[in-house]
């Protein structure tokens, strides 16, 4: 820039010398060497890097032109910034003099109003070595203001702030280097903006990058997996532990390399189901919990992962195509573990657990009728020797009322070993069922009859609305279902009410609902009611007695005879179970839900 203006003037000056006198000769001097001038100050601001070499290049041009006790920048962003810098020693009543000026300046300008105390307490006082030294001989303090020069920082005809020049001494500021002075304010507001916005930019990439280290320090030390591809479903990213699930799994791969999963499955099929996952999982909102055996199918427990995938979206545009996918990768093997060790314990226990059960029921009821009998006995020969022990319990019947509480626990246990056997039966795929034809209304009123007996606190009513009801089914399992709902029923019913149990036809066959008017369910739990060893926790179901598989078993049912099982809420209290029966028997295997 310096050679070039040179070059310019030197052109303008032979021109000169053809055609003009001396005196014009000495104002084309004059207006060289200003120009030179002003040329070494705009490089001094190009130069700078930061506001404190803008503020350095700035007082280097001003002090040039005069000499003055302070010079100040008040800046107007978000917040004003006001910047003091002393070129000698400032009294307070100085600095309060200097801002309340530059508050009234900034008013002219039409600079929201400013609070001078809050100014005076926020100002930076920037005081660079060289020109805190430049006044040493007479470092005074300035305790009056004797002159002003308020000049608007202008950039493309926005004032961005305002320079403030005082001086003890009256009439420092010359007219005459008004224009000068003015040229250098707008190269130092053309450097301050500059600044700001280098600044604002630093502070924004400072934040973003801290954002990233975050991030990447989150997926670091993550426990589980994670695959990021892009758009293609080209695996872009991995952090370690899905390097390490993939090293489990004996799969290789680089690092840091991308690369598609269809290209290193070979014949794994655990990778083609994730590549496959990922392929299609735009058109999907998340697909979650997948459980994926990746270890060899002969181990007694396989290295099995749950896969979850989600399109990513770029948050400015979400509606449009996702800009990748991610995949979380968890190892379930342990769960998987404990669930077989679950499962072992009860197929094989819960057969043990039923072996004494026959012999302590018929043992019970044994006693129960001779203890019954002894009390017949004894009550007749009391009659006729009107006893003395009247008004007190006997022994016997004591030992009668005991014996009837050993009765009636074991046959909670023995539905509850009962259960747990239908459960290894349902997690093995071994329900039979023994299909059969009969009448579904007379089932429910069987049932119901049998329902009612155990219960004085509940009416139980029976609405049938079709004439025939001829199902060809598992007689025992459908009325295990019904009898189970019922009990549920009157369970989850602490204060009694009516149950009312409807049966109808539809097109695709019997429909049974059966109707409380108890505790009712939540909709948070009505997914998760029909899953095995479920129960409701809250404190008031607490007080049922329970373990959370008629459901599981009654849905497992009702799935291997092709129907449906579902619940809804009443409003405004209990809950309605339900299951559909085909007329004939649909063979529909047995699902295990796959979701872990
Ligand atoms: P259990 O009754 O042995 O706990 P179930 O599988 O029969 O097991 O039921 C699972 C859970 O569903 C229960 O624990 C209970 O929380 C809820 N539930 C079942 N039936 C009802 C009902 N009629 N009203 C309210 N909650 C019910």
């Amino acid at each position: 820039m310096e050679s070039r203006t040179q070059v310019e003037l030197q052109v303008t000056d032979n021109a000169y010398h053809a055609s003009y006198g001396q005196s014009d000769h000495l104002k084309l001097e004059k207006v060289r060497q200003e120009m030179e001038y002003i040329n070494t100050i705009g490089k001094r601001f190009v130069a700078a890097i930061d506001r404190f070499h803008v503020h350095r290049a700035l007082l280097f041009a001003l002090q040039d032109l005069y000499s003055f006790s302070a010079c100040c920048i008040l800046l107007f962003d978000e917040t004003p910034q006001l910047f003091i810098i002393p070129c000698q020693p400032l009294s307070a009543s100085f600095i309060q003099e200097m801002v309340q000026r530059i508050v009234s300046a900034a008013q002219v300008v039409d600079f929201p109003p400013l609070d001078i105390q809050h100014l005076i307490a926020t100002a930076y006082m920037d005081a660079p070595d060289e020109v805190a030294q430049y006044r040493t001989q007479e470092a005074m303090e300035c305790t009056e203001v004797g002159s002003v020069l308020n000049i608007p920082l202008t950039v493309e005809n926005r004032i961005i702030g305002l320079l403030c020049l005082f001086d003890e001494l009256v009439g420092t500021f010359d007219s005459e280097m008004l224009r000068l002075t003015t040229m250098i304010a707008d190269y130092a507001a053309v450097a301050l903006d500059n600044v700001r916005l280098r600044e604002r930019e630093n502070a924004l990439w400072r934040r973003a990058e801290l954002e990233r280290q975050r991030l990447e320090l989150i997926l670091r030390s993550m426990a589980e997996g994670l695959l990021i591809t892009d758009e293609k479903g080209m695996v872009i990213s991995l952090n370690q532990s899905a390097w390490q699930l993939f090293n489990l799994a004996r799969v290789d791969i680089a690092r840091n390399q991308s690369f598609y999963l269809a290209d290193i499955a070979e014949d794994r099929a655990w990778l083609l189901h994730l590549s496959q996952m990922i392929e299609w999982a735009p058109n999907w909102q998340t697909n979650t919990n997948h459980a994926s055996t990746v270890g060899d199918k002969d181990d007694i427990v396989p290295l099995t992962l749950s896969v979850s995938v989600a399109p990513l979206h770029d948050a400015s545009q979400s509606t449009h195509r996702p800009t990748g996918v991610v995949a979380v990768l968890n190892d379930v093997t342990s769960n998987k573990q404990v669930e077989r060790l679950k499962d072992e314990f009860v197929s094989v226990d819960s057969h043990e657990l039923r072996t004494p059960l026959p012999s302590i029921k018929s043992y019970t009821l044994n006693l129960i009728r001779r203890i019954e009998r002894r009390l017949r006995k004894a009550h007749v020969a009391q009659e006729t020797q009107s006893a003395s022990m009247d008004g007190q319990e006997s022994p016997e019947s004591y030992d009668l009322h005991t014996l009837r509480i050993i009765q009636s626990q074991t046959d909670h246990l023995e539905r509850l070993v009962n259960d747990l056997l239908d459960l290894s039966q349902v997690q093995s795929g071994q329900l039979i069922l023994h299909y059969d034809t009969f009448n579904l209304a007379e089932l429910l009123a069987n049932c119901v009859h049998s329902a009612q007996a155990g219960s004085e606190q509940h009416t139980i009513l029976l609405d049938i609305q079709t004439p025939e009801s001829a199902v060809i089914a598992d007689r025992e399992r459908i009325a295990q279902v019904i009898g189970n709902m019922l009990d549920n029923a009157i369970k989850y019913s602490p204060h009694g009410g009516q149950v009312i149990v409807n049966l109808e036809r539809t097109e695709e066959g019997y429909r049974v609902t059966i109707k409380d008017e108890g505790i009712g369910i939540t909709p948070e739990q009505l997914d998760h009611i029909f899953e095995r060893f479920y129960r409701v926790r809250n404190t008031t179901s607490r007080q049922y007695a329970g373990v959370g598989l008629g459901l599981y078993v009654s849905k497992a049912i009702i799935d291997s005879h092709g129907g449906t099982i579902g619940v809804f809420n009443n409003s405004p209290i209990g809950a309605t179970f339900y299951f559909t029966l085909p007329f004939k028997p649909v063979s529909k295997p047995l699902q295990l839900s796959e979701s872990l």
